[in-house]
């Protein structure tokens, strides 16, 4: 009799499971149900339509380092397939991909389609059977491996490999066969804030600064990068990694805290205060709104100096030491009071998962439950944004699929 690996969920991680189980052992038979209409939904979407596959963090140490949730276990899945394997394994399947300056990597195309065209060409001619229409309402341990039920049909499987994403009813699965759900959160989104220091000035961009996020009686988390004023509120890499290090206390504190800004983290709040005083000196007869001594955008300068109550018009030279002190405090340690979160519509994801603890990251196989394998982002792993929660899903589909198809090679 065939064997049969069932892989529950057509996305990233369940296709990278399915290709890889089909290609290890030609024998088996590996069949993917897939509740949509057309599998790989946010492969589609990804990325603003261009699905940022990568990054291009070659170094397992400084990678790992991406991850708020996983940083610790994904070690080892890395070493074993990470990002040069991912770019190969694209390369090697006719997919040409560019890595821009910020280290993501794309398609060259800029066409999401490209990887769907890709994954589905590949698990045609390797075997995988895809049924899709067909969304799996429960999954039964019994004698000899797993029974499938959906809607009309229920098959049976020597081993399941569960890549559902963050689906609220495979954790329900998953924790009927003993497995423990690190609550699931939204990751990656930017802040609402209403502040009049940031009135009309959407759409000005910060290269750097740092960012801390207090949330009374949890410890500040701190991050640099740039900064973007939105129409909402603030935005921008630096937001964002708040946002993936904070998605759980931000949750539990209804999405209110206070985020922190330094305009100007490259000099201390004593030498900023001397560049202002220095300016003072040098252009006394200058308005203060027409010559700003530090690298900041003019239009938030200007706006600063009104919510500072500093007449835009005022000669530098009258402008009194008391108010060059507040200014320089303000620019190093501007509050800035968060009251909920806002949609990054370029990628986002669920921190929390089955807990790592009981899955055997060697094999992605659990630790509760023999023959049942997890992969993708219904694991307690997430990542920044760039690439690398699609890193997870190729990684670990890849491991599991790998581990799945040699077993029941025996
Ligand atoms: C808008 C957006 C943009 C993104 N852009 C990027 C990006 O550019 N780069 C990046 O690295 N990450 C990006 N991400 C994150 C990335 O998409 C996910 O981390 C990744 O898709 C997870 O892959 P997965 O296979 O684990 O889950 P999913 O992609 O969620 O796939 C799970 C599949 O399982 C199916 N399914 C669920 N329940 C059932 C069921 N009961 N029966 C049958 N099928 C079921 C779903 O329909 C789905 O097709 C983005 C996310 C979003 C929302």
């Amino acid at each position: 009799m065939k064997k049969r690996l069932i892989v529950v969920g057509g996305g990233a991680a369940g296709f990278f499971g399915a290709i890889r189980a089909k290609e290890m052992n030609p024998q088996l038979e590996v069949l993917l149900l897939e509740s949509a209409v057309k599998p790989l939904g946010k492969v589609k979407i990804s990325g603003g339509g261009r699905c940022n596959v990568t990054h291009a963090c070659f170094d397992v140490g400084r990678l790992v380092q991406y991850y708020p949730r996983g940083q610790r276990e994904l070690k080892g899945v890395f070493s074993r397939f990470g990002p040069q394997e991912t770019v190969d394994w694209f390369e090697s399947h006719g997919v040409r991909l560019k890595t821009e300056s910020d280290g993501r990597i794309f398609p060259v195309t800029d066409n999401s389609q490209t990887i769907i065209d890709c994954l589905l060409g590949v698990a045609q001619s390797v075997g995988v059977k895809i049924q899709v229409k067909t969304p799996v309402q429960a999954i039964l341990k019994t004698n000899v491996g797993y029974d499938v039920i959906t809607s009309h049909q229920r098959f049976q499987a020597d081993a399941i490999l569960l890549a559902t994403g963050s689906s609220r009813k495979a954790y329900e699965w998953t924790t009927s066969l003993g497995h423990t759900v690190i609550e699931p959160v939204p990751s990656l989104f930017t802040f609402n804030i209403q502040d009049e220091k940031l009135q009309n000035l959407a759409g000005i961009s910060f290269p750097s600064v740092k960012g801390v996020l207090e949330v009374p009686g949890e410890k500040a988390i701190i991050q640099e990068g740039p900064l973007l004023i939105t129409h909402w509120g603030l935005s921008g890499p630096v937001v964002l990694k708040l946002s993936a290090w904070g998605a759980r206390v931000l949750y539990h504190s209804q999405y209110q805290g206070k985020f922190i800004v330094d305009f100007s983290p490259e000099i201390d709040q004593e030498s900023l205060r001397q560049n202002l005083i220095a300016q003072k000196a040098k252009t006394p007869k200058r308005y203060i709104e027409n010559e700003c001594p530090l690298t900041l955008p003019k239009r938030f300068w200007q706006s600063l100096l009104v919510t500072e109550e500093i007449v835009p018009e005022t000669q530098w030279g009258d402008v009194p030491q008391k108010t060059l002190n507040r200014l320089s405090e303000t620019l190093k340690r501007c509050v800035f009071e968060i009251h909920g979160k806002g949609v990054f519509k370029e990628e986002f994801v669920t921190a929390g998962g089955v807990s790592l603890k009981e899955i055997d990251l060697k094999t992605m196989e659990s630790r509760l439950a023999p023959g049942l394998y997890l992969a993708g982002e219904i694991i307690d792993v997430d990542g920044l944004t760039g690439g690398f929660n699609f890193q997870n899903a190729w990684s670990t589909g890849w491991i599991a699929g790998e581990s799945a198809a040699r077993t029941l090679a025996n």
